[in-house]
């Protein structure tokens, strides 16, 4: 089962432009991240969306790249929207032909409090129906009014706020749209509209009312309270030791270092980024780099250690986390550190998809003494501190 995630970041967002900047919501830092960067990673790290496609405004481009980080195996290159969001989304669509999913999920960008339980209850109900949508029961008591005034209280009984991820089975949602252009229908607010208006029938699943949307410059500042309070701050360590054996290069924090030796390991035996991967699982109390990558298993055999190090920062980014900083001392007689410090602090914030300010690296020898000092290995310590949201409650 195939399914793809549309994230629509077309919108101009001018009912949140701050006012010292004229950026687009969805590309406003809350919480020191971009809203769409989080969203995205969001879907790239959930382990049944296989390929993500993002639509921006043509004239957002340089914002896109800015904002989106390192390539991702994932991720189509964007795809630009149009005059309304039901245009933007039916031009996401059709950049999806070729990838022909069976299914796919339709997001707004700026809902970047999604949580991977919601995409998986949206992904449970496709099974049994065609289209459905993250919603909550509406809780207040609505009014019609006109002019200031109150002209009917609405019964709220049976009513839903629809939010994001809407799923469809793909063909169907874009033959339903390709219908309402065709139709001259171009007013629906949301996918769901649209496959009601083509007789689909459509499921409410639980969403959550944290998975609010960001509209106003109220919002934004609320976000980033969100952020500022309802984190939590962890702390990793990690610790490796790898032997020499004969050999002329050693790799360290990704970098290739000329060498009389070369660690004896079954991956590149880069032992400071073991380490870093071990102090990153820790902080999120997800085991050690051996349950995730076990030496027994043939493949990670010469594995550059990049694969595991990218693997504990998704697991941290699946959980809404991010990375704030990483600390590494390096323990080795020989070879010499410093003269490629600056090359392995931008390899390890490169990996990490952080600030280069946010990786400190440091060597010692250990004054010839041990088996640091005999020459017969070298060691790597690390730690890590990473920022969680707090969970609030069961079901986000
Ligand atoms: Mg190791």
């Amino acid at each position: 089962m195939r399914i793809a995630a549309i994230i629509v970041a077309g919108g101009s967002g001018s009912r949140a432009s701050r006012s010292l900047n004229d950026i687009p919501k969805q590309y406003v830092s809350v919480g020191g991240q971009p809203m769409l960067a989080r969203t995205l990673r969001i879907y790239e790290t959930h382990p049944q969306i296989s390929r993500t496609l993002t639509v921006i405004r043509d004239c957002d481009a340089d914002l896109y790249q800015a904002c989106s980080g390192a390539a991702h195996s994932r991720r189509m290159a964007p795809v630009h929207g149009g005059e309304t969001r039901q245009q933007s989304v039916l031009n996401g669509l059709r950049a999806l032909k070729d990838e022909a999913p069976d299914f796919v999920l339709i997001h707004d960008a700026a809902r970047p409090f999604i949580t991977h339980a919601i995409i998986d209850r949206v992904i449970l109900a496709l099974r049994e129906s065609v289209g459905a949508i993250a919603a909550t029961p509406v809780v207040d008591t609505l009014k019609r009014g006109a002019a200031g005034m109150i002209e009917q209280t609405v019964d709220r009984v049976g009513l839903w706020g629809a939010q994001t991820p809407q799923g469809f089975r793909f063909a169907d949602i874009l033959e339903a749209h390709e219908a309402a252009a065709m139709a001259g229908r171009t007013q629906f607010s949301d996918d769901a509209s649209i496959a009601e208006w083509r007789g689909l029938r459509v499921a409410l699943v639980d969403g959550s009312r944290e998975n609010w949307k960001i509209t106003t410059a109220e919002d934004l500042a609320r976000a980033d309270r969100v952020f500022m309070n309802g984190w939590e701050t962890r702390l990793g360590t990690g610790f490796d030791v790898h032997s020499f054996e004969p050999g002329d290069f050693v790799t360290l924090c990704g970098v290739r270092v000329k060498h009389t030796h070369k660690l004896n390991g079954h991956s590149d035996s880069d032992a400071p980024l073991h380490a870093l991967t071990d102090a990153l699982l820790g902080a999120i109390g997800a085991g050690d780099i051996g349950d995730h990558f076990p030496p027994s298993d043939m493949q990670w055999k010469g594995a550059d250690s990049a694969i595991f190090l990218r693997h504990a920062r998704d697991l941290i980014a699946a959980r809404g986390g991010r990375i704030v900083n990483v600390d590494l001392t390096i323990l080795a007689e020989r070879p010499k550190i410093a003269p490629h410090r600056g090359a392995m602090r931008a390899c390890v914030a490169g990996i990490l998809e952080i600030d280069i300010d946010r990786v400190g690296l440091k060597a010692t020898t250990m004054e010839t003494l041990g088996f640091i000092g005999r020459r017969e290995g070298l060691a790597a310590m690390a730690s890590a501190s990473v920022a969680l949201p707090m969970k609030s409650d069961g079901m986000t």
